[in-house]
């Protein structure tokens, strides 16, 4: 039966789709870096087409109407699925994008201009749906390991794919149901829609949530890594630092900090491109020859800090030997021939009540001290009654 109020509530549904498609399509214009987003926006489009056709153009039976809506409803999911896989550097194989739909559509054609049967049309376009997005669990599984967005948004997707099958069973659950054209429209298939675009709804805003998360990390990212060596940046040292200090009882913190030898002969002589490449290069040595848990960053200019928690003085002095010698021994790609780069180092350990500025800055007069004792050398304050490394 067509009651104006059903039929108006009928096209909320479409309406709302509309309203999320052109959301991702927004968020898209404004993240071109994100084409996964126009990938979502354009399912949602289809969607709201293939709802809004069944509405207000109702299929007649023979007319290959109903082959077309269930094909846009099969592209929405293939395009769902390129969107969640894209999201995450992957891409659908050709079985779920072109082989599996155009069979299905070749099934809705059948049963619809061949053997009419609203049934099997039903069981073929929701148990088609669900079969596309299933394909996308075992490449999406990692996200089960990751943020909270991320785990949200598996789980929603994961439920959003199964419940097309019980969707099935409840769709041609009342007796009766054999005019396409009416189902859409009666209390029941209301019930249905609304259910499916409740569910499209908490899809689309687990999305844009995970969306909204992927841009700040972004930009955390950019703001915390310094973008010559993609090492932290000065401000960023001092954010990680303030959890480390005070550190907890017993376990001593040291800091290493490293100036390169002659940089400005560097520059002066092979030009300001091969003097970055250079600090480059540095930084990727510094990354390579610490743990973990250990924090470098790039202090400016040609200045570097690796702040070391839980490290005794002893260790930290062997650190700062141990890097000293492989970037003495390192042949350094954006220079010359033989041409080597140096470092000298300053090592400093935490004193009690002492913050990240007091010690950097003993840790900066025991530098000063290596370089005035010939650069390319290791230097800790000696006074302080502590032993170098065996
Ligand atoms: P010392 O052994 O005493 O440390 O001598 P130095 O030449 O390394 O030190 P100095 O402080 O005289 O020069 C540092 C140079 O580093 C000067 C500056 O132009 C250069 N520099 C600072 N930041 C950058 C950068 O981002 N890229 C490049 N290529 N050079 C930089
Ligand atoms: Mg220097
Ligand atoms: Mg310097």
């Amino acid at each position: 039966m067509l009651h104006d109020a059903g039929h108006f509530l009928a096209l909320v549904i479409p309406a709302m789709a509309l309203l999320l498609a052109l959301s991702f399509l927004f968020a898209w214009h404004h993240e071109r870096t994100r084409p996964y987003l126009l990938q979502v926006g354009a399912c949602y489009l289809l969607y709201a087409t293939a709802i809004g056709m069944q509405i207000l153009w109702p299929p007649r039976a023979g007319a290959g109407h109903a082959t077309v809506i269930g094909a846009l409803y099969l592209g929405s999911a293939v395009l769902l699925l390129h969107g969640m896989l894209a999201r995450i550097g992957a891409r659908p194989g050709r079985c779920a994008v072109v082989a599996l739909p155009l069979v299905l559509c070749g099934m809705l054609a059948w049963f619809e201009l061949v053997q009419p049967s609203l049934v099997a049309r039903v069981y073929i376009a929701n148990v088609g749906m669900a079969l596309i997005l299933l394909l996308g669990i075992a490449p999406l599984a990692g996200l089960r390991k990751g943020r909270t967005v991320d785990r949200v948004l598996f789980w929603v997707f994961v439920g959003f794919a199964l419940q097309f099958v019980p969707r099935t069973v409840l769709t041609l659950a009342p007796a009766g149901v054999a005019d396409a054209a009416a189902l859409p429209r009666t209390a029941y298939g209301l019930w249905l829609q609304a259910t499916l675009a409740l569910l499209l709804l908490t899809l689309a805003l687990a999305l844009l949530a995970a969306t909204a998360q992927d841009v700040i990390d972004g930009l955390r990212h950019e703001r915390d890594t310094d973008p010559l060596t993609q090492l932290h940046t000065r401000r960023s040292l001092e954010t990680l630092a303030a959890r480390q200090i005070p550190p907890r009882p017993g376990e001593p913190l040291s800091v290493v900090l490293c100036d390169l030898d002659f940089f400005k002969f560097i520059n002066d002589n092979y030009g300001h491109g091969a003097g970055d490449a250079v600090l480059t290069q540095v930084g990727r040595i510094i990354a390579a020859g610490i743990r973990r848990r250990d924090i470098a960053a790039r202090l400016g200019g040609e200045e570097f800090v690796v702040l070391l928690p839980d490290t005794p003085h002893d260790a930290a002095l062997q650190l700062a030997e141990r890097l000293r010698q492989t970037l003495e021994q390192a042949s350094i790609d954006a220079l010359p021939g033989m041409r080597k780069v140096t470092a000298s180092f300053g090592v400093a350990t935490l004193r009690p009540g002492e913050d990240l500025e007091a010690l950097l800055l003993r840790a900066d007069n025991v530098l000063y001290t290596a370089k005035n004792n010939g650069r390319n050398c290791v230097e800790w304050e000696r006074e302080s009654g502590l032993a170098v490394p065996a």
